[in-house]
């Protein structure tokens, strides 16, 4: 609603009221078009800080009936962190139909060879936005998280758990993204399994009950870990998870 309608109907309803109070008392009448008009008045002067109040709370309700999410991270889950450069780095190497380029066209020659493929919320996952790199996986770490969603659950299944997800904060990078990520993180490295789409970054769960999940997602990773499917490395923010073969 505009806010000349919203002030018309404001009037509006307020000579209705004063006609329908003269008949009463005419003094009680002017009163209530005199307070009514200052109310109005003063409303429209302060818009801007009700609509502020407004947006702020509206935001604060949401907040508090939005979907939970819980962190996963070296802190939360304790895993077998496989050695980055001689398990992860070496297995994107292993990758013989992908090399690391540097730029989104050059990407794109991969997708269109099925090499990589698109990345898009299931059941069972959620993909953030990126900032650095672009939602795609190498086909066969797809696979891999395919089996993570299965195992996950059935997991849930199995303790009356259902819909919980789990978040992909980052997944294939160009070179050009790994040098621009490394202005704002230095721990990130300058030849990143990332850049082959063999690893994503796992930053969340999201949904009902994700507390009483995050052990069952430690346990799904823990067996696919034993099962040689993936290598695993926990960082303080997320879980960088390599496809192995
Ligand atoms: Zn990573």
């Amino acid at each position: 609603m505009t806010l000349k309608i919203l002030l018309l109907l404001s009037i509006l309803l307020l000579l209705i009221t004063s006609w329908w109070l003269q008949r009463f008392s005419k003094k009680l009448a002017i009163g209530c078009v005199l307070v009514g008009l200052g109310t109005i008045g003063l409303g429209y002067t302060y818009r801007k800080t009700i609509y502020r109040y407004y947006a702020q709370n509206k935001a604060d309700i949401r907040k508090r009936i939005g979907t939970p999410t819980c962190q996963i991270n070296s802190k939360v889950l304790k895993f077998k962190r496989d050695d980055y450069t001689t398990k992860h780095r070496a297995q994107a190497h292993k990758l013989k139909d992908i090399k690391a380029v540097h730029t989104n066209a050059e990407r794109d020659d991969y997708v269109e060879k099925g090499v990589l493929v698109p990345l898009k919320n299931t059941d069972g996952w959620i993909v953030k936005s990126m900032d650095y790199g672009s939602p795609f996986v190498h086909s066969k770490l797809y696979q891999k998280l395919e089996m993570i969603e299965q195992r996950f659950a059935e997991k849930q299944q199995e303790h009356n758990l259902s819909g919980i997800q789990f978040v992909i904060s980052s997944a294939y990078r160009t070179i050009d993204d790994q040098e621009r990520l490394r202005k704002v993180n230095h721990n990130a490295t300058v030849d990143s399994s990332h850049s082959y789409g063999a690893s994503v970054d796992i930053s969340h769960l999201r949904g009902k009950d994700c507390e009483q999940a995050t052990e069952l997602f430690q346990e799904t990773l823990n067996e696919l870990q034993k099962e040689k499917q993936l290598w695993l490395c926990p960082e303080s923010i997320t879980m960088h998870v390599t496809l192995r073969e």
